[in-house]
């Protein structure tokens, strides 16, 4: 039985110098020192030993598992820490391998010239106002002296909700609404979606842009309009841009003038860009009505005011070179990307 013992010792120690993880010197515990284990399997035997030799055997058997005990033990911390290791070696980062890179995105064309409008204005002293796109039609049409059946209804065809409420055709819309409820000075721009039932084409869209100017005070002339836009044509196009004003008709102003800056390619000599006018037509403008300052109960003996709409992808596709409407809504990444 001596023999047995340093057997079954030796056959456990050689296992441990080999195992290789913490799961197999588990089941090594088990086949030796477990309940059915081989160490257990002697002790069991030693109700068949003489009195003189069962004290020496259950001494030496004890000896035997408290040594297969502690080695068991320390085998388990090597494989630890070994196991630790290695996945600290696995998880190690390399600061210095390049790194997946993420696209960035970046404005889209009439977000960058709608910015640059805004910062113009907004350094002039404006404030920004908001309307609503689904508007009623009294502010889209009526109190701009656009009454029913008035034939600039025609041009401003729109999508109707109902006889009283439309998608709104203009920002202009959004005067009425400030200066129902503010009471001068105004000054404000209201950049904006507005609608129209028009085509899809190279330069029509049901859906665009605008961005509506008013000013509204004591004293306010023409001058003031033209020095005011002076300073934006330049802002936005060039210190050497110059204005014309063209006298045309809007039923919310009076006199009226379609506005033009010389042409940001030749300079005025004629172009592709400009068709070979030297000007290109960006907005239109004139005074506020007396009637719609009268709509929107300021007195027009003491107040006067100047205004004027913008069309926002017209300027993007003249800042930037853009021969089609369309290619501004498409979102194709491709084109977007140039900007
Ligand atoms: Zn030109």
């Amino acid at each position: 039985m001596k023999e047995q013992l340093q057997m079954i010792a030796d056959e456990a120690m050689a296992k441990m110098e080999e195992v290789q993880d913490i799961k197999s010197l588990e089941e090594i515990r088990v086949l030796f020192l477990g309940k059915k284990g081989k160490l257990t399997g002697i002790l069991k035997g030693m109700g068949t030993l003489s009195a003189q030799e069962r004290p020496i055997i259950g001494q030496m058997a004890n000896d035997v598992r408290n040594r297969l005990e502690d080695a068991i033990q320390k085998t388990r911390s090597r494989l630890a820490k070994k196991e630790r290791e290695e996945r600290m070696a696995r998880e190690t980062i390399d600061v210095t391998m390049p790194g997946t890179v993420i696209p960035r995105g970046k404005k889209h064309p009439l977000t960058l010239v709608l910015d640059e409008i805004k910062e113009v204005f907004i350094g002039m002293g404006y404030e920004i106002a908001e309307g609503p796109e689904v508007e009623l039609d009294y502010y889209n049409f009526e109190a701009l002296n656009i009454p029913k059946n008035h034939p600039a209804r025609d041009e401003q065809d729109t999508f109707y909700i109902n006889d009283k409420v439309v998608l709104r055709t203009q920002t202009s819309s959004v005067q009425v609404r400030v200066m129902e409820k503010k009471k001068p000075p105004i000054k404000i721009i209201c950049p904006g979606r507005v609608y129209r039932s028009d085509a899809v084409d190279a330069t029509h869209s049901p859906v665009f842009s605008q961005v509506e100017g008013l000013v509204v005070d004591k004293g306010i002339t023409m001058g003031d309009l033209i020095g005011t836009l002076q300073v934006f044509a330049k802002s936005l196009f060039g210190e050497n841009t110059n204005i014309r004003l063209r006298p045309h008709h809007f039923p919310f102003t009076e006199p009226s003038a379609e506005v033009d800056v010389s042409c940001w390619s030749c300079g005025g000599k004629g172009c592709r860009i400009c068709r070979n006018e030297g000007w290109i037509e960006i907005l239109g403008s004139g005074m506020v009505h007396p009637k719609v300052l009268q709509n929107c109960g300021i007195d027009p003996k003491v107040y006067s005011g100047f205004a004027f709409g913008l069309g926002v992808e017209r300027t993007a596709m003249g800042r930037f070179n853009i021969d089609d409407l369309r290619l501004l809504y498409e979102n194709d990444i491709r084109f977007l990307k140039q900007f």
